[in-house]
């Protein structure tokens, strides 16, 4: 385990920066910034207030903050958006999918205080755990301002980026930014770099189909959502690797394996060096309702249950 330093923007190309932690564990996620002739676009803020505070500080030895005018949602979930308020006067867009699924997203409130349970068992263990040490004070969940469908292509400055709609995989609908022209792209959530993906949309195959599909921007430099930087071969592995439990999980679906036990199973043979094995509990969940099994749970709720239970 490599010793966790502060968060750094690190220069991808010429107009593109990464904000990532060297650190692999829940709510530290990486941010982007696109940046050319006086104009600026964000990918994602941060988990709270200040950790936003220190992303906009980097940013800011960038370009002014008043040249940024977009900020990207990848999606809705609070360690890519709980930051969006510092930045008031930018445009918030996101995909249609992604902005209507916000709804059934937890906010920081109902967070802070499952995070605070006074003496938590399963879930909400693990909720403290994970979560516990953040501050969530002062968060007012932003709206996205515009959404939308399928692709758009919009002009930062003179750098031409693509926003493209990944449509269900790790979230209900994520979006990706890339720049072709320097081959980069942002891929939020549907890339986890040196941890196992959780999956929130009960489509394991949506995010094998992300996978591809932002292999097929061409990009040679991916910025996951959270994690170090991937190349084309880190995304094609964590695609197979996908893969490989979507495979196992449904062959153990169709040997009537229960659901926990095959997540048992595929975590002893696929667990591998990548933090969070315990997420492998999610895969293998969507991968049975994509079976066609009934009764497997779907809520965020019954998801983190399922982890904490795995994760003993
Ligand atoms: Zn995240």
């Amino acid at each position: 385990m490599p010793v966790i330093s502060a968060p750094t923007l690190c220069s991808l190309s010429p107009s593109t920066w990464a904000w990532t932690h060297n650190r692999t564990d829940w709510g530290y996620s990486n941010s982007g910034l696109v940046a050319s002739q006086g104009e600026a676009l964000l990918v994602d803020t941060q988990f709270t207030l200040d950790a936003t505070r220190r992303l906009l500080a980097a940013v800011e030895e960038i370009c002014p903050l008043g040249e940024v005018g977009i900020v990207v949602s990848t999606h809705q979930n609070g360690d890519h958006t709980w930051g969006h308020q510092l930045l008031p006067l930018a445009e918030i867009i996101t995909s249609e999918a992604s902005a209507g699924s916000r709804c059934h997203e937890m906010g920081p409130k109902e967070l802070a205080l499952l995070a605070s349970s006074p003496s938590p068992t399963g879930a909400a263990a693990y909720v403290v755990e994970h979560f516990g040490h953040f501050d969530f004070s002062g968060i007012s969940v932003m709206q996205p301002t515009r959404t939308f469908r399928g692709r758009e292509e919009i002009k930062v400055g003179g750098t031409v980026v693509e926003l493209i709609d990944l449509g269900a995989g790790h979230s209900a609908g994520d979006v990706a930014v890339h720049v072709p022209d320097e081959r980069v792209a942002f891929a939020g959530d549907a890339l986890f770099g040196d941890a196992h993906m959780v999956v929130w949309s009960g489509s394991l195959s949506g995010c094998i189909t992300a996978c591809q599909a932002l292999l097929d921007t061409g990009a040679d430099v991916f910025v996951p959502g959270h994690g170090p930087l991937l190349s084309r071969a880190g995304v094609t592995a964590i695609r197979d690797h996908l893969c490989r439990v979507r495979d196992e999980a449904a062959a153990c679906a169709r040997r009537g394996v229960p659901m926990s036990d095959a997540a048992r199973l595929i975590k002893a043979s696929h667990a591998g060096t990548w933090a969070h094995p315990e997420r492998l509990f999610t895969q293998v969940a969507a991968a049975y309702a994509e079976a066609g099994v009934p009764g497997v749970p779907v809520s965020t709720l019954a998801m983190v249950d399922g982890m904490a239970s795995l994760a003993v």
